[in-house]
């Protein structure tokens, strides 16, 4: 039986900044789950508590429990399993929400059924599985035989002189590469094997260009087995930013928890822009070709050539994905007549313009992306550069929402998902935009329909319009959502979506929002460890240990600022109840219960926090609630006096609660705390007041 004591902590935020040593550490290894937990059966073991949901005390009502892990290690935790689904990991489902009644079926197809025309794949019986009929690809035979992780015994062939260069082409033939295995050591909960399999099954992407992998790129992976991704957009606009900015941004993105980026610009010198958002990220790279296309020139000149050109160039260059909105076809523009706001994708509307511009005898041209597609599919496939298919029809508001124009072409995405696995091309779909709420799992639950399980990304979506300036709060329900139904990566909005291009502070607040979405999903899902890292902050709360709460914050800086703001003392309350009426506290004391006293999670004495950091200065500043001169105070006050070392009576933080009397307690309660004052409470005299 293996071990189910973790042996290293949590995931932490300084973890979910990809490509940062932490990452690179033990935290994401097989170390992380304990040794040699890496098959399914190990698992399953591990993480199930009960398939049959518990009732209420009096018998009343029975948990919808469907087999989802519990996504927390503890195997003895008290909670169910999440009510989702149980895991399919190597079948259509994955990690999956119930279906609501009505909801399309997942499709019987997978990649495997889109191959090129001259390769073959036969499923074996379990009797050919042997070590002497297992066979391992090689060029000269042109044929590998081998087992999946669900025990599928395929026989594939090639031409005998094929030569693998996307990562779906190694998974067709059994082949795990170094990016499968490093996404293993990522995705703990998925085996090297599994990940290969997803990929061959076109469920999964790992959007890793060949020249890219020479810079700092640390694969990842996106799909629906894995963990839910993150994805930053910016770029330069003809009006605002520059390339030292949009590094900054890039920066700013990946240690936020951008688990990809997309360089959308639009102006400045794009190519240098672009060359140097690659080179300096560890994290994949997207981009919209067709804005690089038309720069410069009239849309109306676009043609074979410019198209396959800037494709070629920005492959070589070593984008990772990109966004090409060959569904938009002739056929739906009249669809989108109706509509409040009409074609909001700028591919989208660019395309649909360029269409109208060649129509003849009053009829649409056909896109030039979709005609190019064998042809575009055939460069990226050189490169191993990843589809997104672009949705040119997505919605822009409410009304439009899961309209024919967007069906339409959400359709024709799934016959080019088909063509490009054809081509030996990962890919994935991008998906709405404004959806109201109870549209979104159709939304889902139809793109893993028609795009055969291909991994789904989302813009949002918003499942409002009305709150400009707070668009990264009404995309982000969408967006958790939509993660709980079937997309495997959320685009991020900021507050300055519809309103203008996104600042470095817009960028953080869209990512921790987004991360927050897809942070949530995973809990819900049941992946398999997901709620590790909330099970450790809620134990570092319950035994009030606010280091340790501040440490496994997602954002440290800003927890501490926010508490400190009130009360600068590390104590067994906080200044939201103060210390009479602090349930947490009184649990604690509660011998009966185990909250609060978890082992290593005590919070020793009480300590007069240490002086706010430059991060956390600039974050009240800019809060605006205190004077500069309290904030000052707050960051100068006991520059070298930490936890541990404040031990004497002279510098001695002592709390009241902790140090004298009920009675003084009450006393201390009602005359200072309620002001929010609790200095004299912690021996600080009262010339040293900030509050
Ligand atoms: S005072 Fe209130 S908010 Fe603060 S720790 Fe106690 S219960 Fe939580």
């Amino acid at each position: 039986m293996p071990s189910t004591t973790p042996t290293t902590g949590p995931t932490t935020p300084e973890h979910l900044a990809a490509g940062s040593p932490a990452w690179k550490a033990a935290s994401h290894t097989k170390a992380h789950l304990g040794e040699g937990l890496r098959s399914a059966a190990d698992l399953r073991d591990r993480y199930r508590v009960t398939t049959a949901g518990p009732a209420l005390p009096d018998g009343s009502v029975q948990l919808p429990m469907n087999g989802a892990f519990n996504p927390g290690h503890e195997p003895t935790a008290p909670t169910p399993g999440s009510f989702a689904l149980a895991p399919d990991v190597g079948g259509p489902l994955m990690f999956a929400s119930p279906d609501t009644p009505g909801m399309p079926a997942p499709s019987t197809k997978t990649a495997w059924d889109f191959l090129p025309d001259d390769w073959s794949c036969e499923v074996l019986p379990a009797s050919a599985c042997t070590g002497a009929t297992l066979r391992s690809w090689s060029p000269a035979s042109g044929e590998a035989i081998f087992k999946d992780a669900r025990g599928v015994i395929r026989r594939v062939t090639c031409p005998a002189d094929f030569r693998p260069i996307t990562q779906l082409e190694s998974a067709r033939l059994g082949i795990i590469t170094p990016e499968m295995e490093r996404v293993a050591q990522r995705e703990p909960h998925l085996t090297s094997e599994q990940i290969r399999d997803e990929i061959a099954a076109g469920r999964m992407i790992i959007p890793a260009n060949v020249h890219h992998l020479r810079h700092d790129l640390d694969p990842m992976c996106i799909g629906r087995a894995s963990k839910t991704k993150v994805y930053a957009n910016m770029g330069a606009s003809p009006v605002s930013s520059s390339t030292d900015e949009e590094v900054e941004k890039l920066q700013w993105a990946e240690k936020w928890g951008g688990d990809t980026v997309m360089d959308l610009s639009t102006g400045g010198d794009l190519d240098a822009c672009r060359e140097a958002i690659i080179q300096n990220s560890t994290v994949p790279i997207g981009t919209v070709p067709i804005y690089s296309m038309i720069i410069g020139r009239r849309l109306e000149d676009l043609d074979r050539d410019i198209i396959l050109h800037t494709v070629e160039h920005q492959a070589r260059q070593g984008v990772d994905y990109m966004t090409i909105h060959a569904g938009v076809r002739p056929e739906h523009i009249p669809l989108v007549k109706q509509r409040l706001i009409g074609i909001v994708s700028r591919g989208g509307s660019l395309l649909a313009k360029w269409m109208l511009v060649h129509a003849k005898e009053g009829k649409p041209a056909e896109n030039p992306m979709y005609d190019l597609w064998d042809d575009i599919c055939r460069v990226l496939r050189e490169h191993d550069v990843s589809f997104s298919i672009g949705d040119g029809l997505r919605p822009g508001g409410l009304a439009d929402a899961t309209d024919l124009a967007q069906l339409g072409e959400l359709q024709t995405i799934g016959e080019l998902t088909a063509r490009a696995w054809r081509h030996g091309v990962q890919v994935m779909v991008e998906g709405p935009g404004h959806v109201p709420f109870d549209q979104i799992e159709f939304n889902a639950k139809l793109q893993r329909t028609l795009c055969h399980g291909a991994p789904f990304y989302v813009l949002g979506p918003l499942v409002t319009d009305v709150f400009p300036g707070y668009d990264h709060i009404t995309s982000c329900i969408g967006a958790t959502a939509i993660a709980y139904h079937g997309a495997s990566m959320l685009c991020y909005v900021t507050p300055k979506e519809h309103l203008g291009l996104p600042k470095k502070g817009d960028v953080k607040e869209g990512c921790i929002a987004y991360k927050i979405a897809a942070h949530a999903a995973d809990v819900a899902l049941g992946i398999p460890g997901s709620r590790d890292w909330d099970d450790e902050l809620t134990k570092a709360r319950a035994a009030l240990n606010w280091k340790k709460h501040f440490e496994l914050a997602f954002d440290e800086d800003t927890a501490r600022a926010y508490h400190d703001e009130d009360l600068d003392v590390d104590t067994d309350f906080c200044a939201m109840c103060g210390h009479d009426w602090c349930s947490v506290r009184i649990s604690k004391e509660i011998q009966e219960f185990s909250s609060g006293k978890a082992e290593g999670f005590d919070r020793g004495k009480p300590v007069k926090s240490d002086a706010l950091t430059d991060e956390q200065r600039a974050i009240l500043e800019q809060r605006g609630y205190l004077k500069p001169e309290e904030i000052h105070k707050l960051a100068a006050k006991v520059k070298g006096k930490v936890e541990g070392t404040v031990d004497d009576e002279a510098g001695k933080a002592a709390c009241h609660s902790d140090y004298v009397d009920a009675d003084e307690a009450k006393q201390i309660q009602g005359e200072q705390l309620v002001q929010l004052n609790s200095l004299p409470a912690h021996g600080i005299a009262s010339d040293d007041r900030v509050i």
